[in-house]
């Protein structure tokens, strides 16, 4: 039986060097001593909250040693993000719009208005938040977990379905565009990083807008087994699903039977450009729904009935064709893992709030937890050689 971290490190193939203090693991790190380094203490002075990319190594190399194990499997992945609270509270905050750098910062705030401009961070959104924390300004005060709102990051993991390994992870600020980003950002590093790159990827609603659908299909050929995120109307009328669409003449048909085109005369059609939102818009003849009995149904409180539909549309196609197989159906039940691991993260490593401050801590502390969760896996995963017989 293992009995410690040691015991696990070493079953999994780690030389073990104990040292004291963090800037002397830091510094046969960065010496390129040949060993296997492995920090216990994720709070050693100077092995965080930097933007140094050691953990970052350190973290690769257990992917690597499970893709050698033959524990990756490489054809299917997850993603998937869970909010982990900051060391801030709402005491100590301002309002966002009256947030001004003090004269001394510390190491929080200066790592904040590094990442400014960073697409997981202070450029994913230009909506200003609510209250901005003075001792952490890049956390993200949020209420999207439905309870009550608290200064957050976003874990996001990259899990291979096979044995639920995480391949890859990213801190980001907790909106839904940054941690659209670091799917992205996860899929690209991993396939250069160790050549791995998913025939599917599974995930929840929030991966499935239009834009990240078309990014999947079409640049990256990776199948979507992901659900259809659309807006579609809840006032009773008739919605998207009851137009139909024919793909070759480009029109739809209404619930009565009448064409919807996005052009009714050939000039305009000559002179149109790509739509600046991204959405093609679909009108009927206004005398065809004058004269109609289901216009009461179809355009309450409307001139005319128009349908809406993506620049994306033939992706947001492929993956509803997909929803509808039965691998998809196991894709839905196997994306669970990734919440499994969070749940293990938050409850039996108790990762449930973030010691370290700013976005590099973040960074820094969740790429300590990930280490130690595929480290667990490895350990449990590789047989115990037998006990030698006297
Ligand atoms: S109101 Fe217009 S769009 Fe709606 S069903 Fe009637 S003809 Fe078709």
């Amino acid at each position: 039986m293992l009995t410690s971290a040691a015991d696990e490190l070493t079953h999994v193939g780690y030389t073990l060097m104990e040292v004291t203090f963090g800037e002397e693991g830091s510094s046969l790190v960065e010496r390129g001593e040949r060993f296997s380094p492995f920090m216990t203490d994720h709070l050693m002075r100077r092995l965080n909250g930097t933007d140094s990319d050691m953990l970052r190594r350190l973290f690769e190399e257990t992917v690597e040693r499970c893709i050698a194990q033959g524990l990756v499997g490489g054809e299917a992945f997850a993603v998937d993000a869970s909010m982990i609270k900051a060391d801030a509270n709402r005491q100590h905050s301002v309002p966002g719009d009256a947030w001004m750098p003090p004269d001394d910062p510390g190491h929080a705030v200066r790592d904040y208005l590094s990442v400014l401009d960073h697409a997981a961070f202070g450029a994913a959104t230009p909506v200003t938040p609510k209250f901005i924390a003075t001792a952490d300004p890049a956390s993200r005060w949020t209420g999207a977990n439905g309870g009550l709102a608290f200064f957050a990051y976003s874990d996001n993991y990259l899990i291979d379905l096979k044995y639920a390994f995480i391949v890859d992870v990213e801190a980001t600020t907790s909106v839904r565009q940054a941690e659209v980003g670091a799917a992205h950002t996860m899929l690209d590093r991993t396939e250069a990083r160790f050549r791995l790159k998913p025939e599917r990827l599974a995930a929840d609603t929030g991966y499935g807008d239009a834009a990240n659908l078309a990014w999947l299909v079409d640049e990256r050929g990776i199948e979507p087994h992901i659900p259809v995120f659309e807006k579609d109307r809840t006032d009773g009328s008739f919605g998207r699903g009851d137009f139909t669409y024919n793909a070759l003449a480009d029109r739809y048909t209404c619930p009565g039977g009448r064409e919807l085109r996005r052009y009714w005369q050939d000039s305009r059609e000559a002179k149109a450009k790509p739509p600046t939102d991204g959405l093609y818009r679909y009108r009927a003849r206004k005398a065809d729904c004058d004269a109609c009995d289901l216009r009461q149904r179809c355009r309450p409180g409307e001139a005319g009935r128009k349908v809406l539909r993506s620049i994306h549309e033939p992706a947001h196609d492929v993956a509803r064709q997909i929803a509808t197989t039965e691998a998809y159906l196991i894709s839905r039940r196997e994306r669970k893992r990734v919440e499994m691991l969070f749940a293990h993260l938050k409850r039996i490593l108790k990762v449930d709030r973030l010691r370290l401050r700013g976005p590099y801590g973040a960074k820094d502390e969740i790429l300590m937890a990930v280490i130690a969760q595929n480290l667990r896996k490895l350990a449990k995963l590789i047989p115990m050689p037998a006990p030698a017989v006297a």
